[in-house]
């Protein structure tokens, strides 16, 4: 497989091999429902309540503020619908922006035929939103704001600190999607006045479908999923245990070794721009040249369509992507691009490089070298 080189981790990263250590007795030895109370559901338990405090600890949380999901997906929909519902009384208005992640767009969609009203924020043309037109678009009966840590397409950092501290003059809750930032930034419930924060392991090298909502302490929300007590009866079924133990482990780590990992990714991202901005003519940089997320890369490459490049790519035994995993696949142009207001050309010859822990100089230089041949060689052939 290492003859393989992967930039594709925004979509997903493989799991480390101590995660999976700390998620094996989880399957067998300590298999025990953790609701229940004889020992071996006690040990399950205890282990569900480390992976809550070392999650906790990296938002700079208390354990109770930390509900497990299944994924990003799930933490975005309880997030918005379970505070829209709760909030229905004080009023039907949310506010989030054009370029989130389809788990909270969609929602936010289909809240609208369920009667709720939704601003749809505009963003600049390097995808960033602006706190003022945050604060201008809350009304009396606004109740969620819900505003993405970081773009997963082109990696933009949103300034949610101030957004943040808007909501909170305003009495409005805030919401981010921060499944792209954690383990890239530092990432503090208070710092960044949130009331509610999605995360998902599978981005930073634990188990696919597991995540986590923090909700801070007295948010009112109303639950998705009815039956059992679990999850202080917010999210009822039994635990996913050793997902969620994979999920603590994996989460310290990208806690303990963030500053020298993001160190490294952003010599190696900004080895990638540059030389494919010098080397490959007509080459554009999407998303913003500073704030954006240590690990992502986004161009375009007029002249060339993404599908063939990334066809192209693989074939060179090179995974990048469309853009999201989401919506590639579908042809539908990328929501995010449009927000920016890229233009057909510019938008249908797109690909995203996403760099993680396992990147190497020599697969960045081997991808740059393959890139130019490859955009060229398109090129070319579309000359005939
Ligand atoms: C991947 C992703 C999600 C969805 O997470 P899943 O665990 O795959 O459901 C949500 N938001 C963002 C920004 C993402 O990158």
């Amino acid at each position: 497989m290492k003859d393989r080189i992967y930039l594709d981790y925004a979509a997903t990263a493989p799991v480390l091999p101590e995660v999976v250590d700390a998620m094996l007795p989880f399957f067998m030895s300590c298999y025990g429902n953790p609701s229940g109370i004889h020992g071996t559901g006690r040990e399950a338990r205890k282990g569900i309540e480390q992976a809550r405090r070392q999650t906790a600890a990296a938002l700079g949380a208390e354990s109770s503020e930390i509900l497990f999901t299944s994924g990003g997906s799930e933490s975005d929909n309880l997030a918005v619908q379970g505070t829209a519902y709760a909030l229905r009384d004080r009023g039907n208005h949310l506010i989030t922006s054009k370029i989130e992640h389809p788990a909270v767009l969609n929602t936010c969609r289909w809240l609208e035929k369920q009667g709720f009203q939704v601003t749809y924020l505009p963003v600049d043309s390097y995808g960033m939103i602006d706190p003022e037109a945050v604060r201008n678009a809350i009304r009396p009966e606004t109740i969620l704001v819900s505003i993405m840590t970081a773009n997963n397409e082109i990696g933009t950092v949103e300034p949610v600190a101030e957004i943040g501290e808007i909501c909170g003059d305003c009495g409005v809750l805030f919401h981010t999607d921060a499944v792209q930032a954690i383990g890239a930034m530092e990432l503090q419930a208070d710092k960044i006045h949130a009331d509610l924060i999605s995360l998902s392991a599978h981005k930073f090298h634990g188990p696919k479908g597991t995540g986590a909502l923090y909700i801070r302490k007295g948010t009112r929300i109303e639950t998705l999923i009815h039956g059992g007590s679990q999850e202080r009866g917010l999210r009822a079924g039994t635990e996913n245990t050793a997902g969620i133990v994979g999920m603590g482990k994996a989460i310290e780590i990208a806690e303990n070794t963030r500053t020298e990992n993001v160190r490294k990714t952003v010599e190696l991202r900004d080895l990638l721009i540059r030389e494919i901005l010098n080397r490959i003519p007509g080459a554009v940089l999407n998303g913003h040249p500073d704030r954006r997320l240590p690990n992502n890369c986004h161009f375009s490459f007029p002249g060339v369509e993404s599908e063939a490049l990334l066809l192209r790519l693989d074939l060179a035994g090179i995974a990048a992507s469309g853009g999201s995993a989401c919506t590639s696949g579908s042809m539908e142009p990328s929501h995010v691009l449009q927000a920016i207001g890229l233009q057909p050309e510019r938008l249908g010859s797109s690909i995203r490089l996403t760099l993680g822990r396992e990147t190497t100089r020599e697969e960045i230089l081997q991808t740059v070298q393959a890139l130019t041949e490859i955009v060229a060689d398109l090129r070319s052939m579309r000359n005939l």
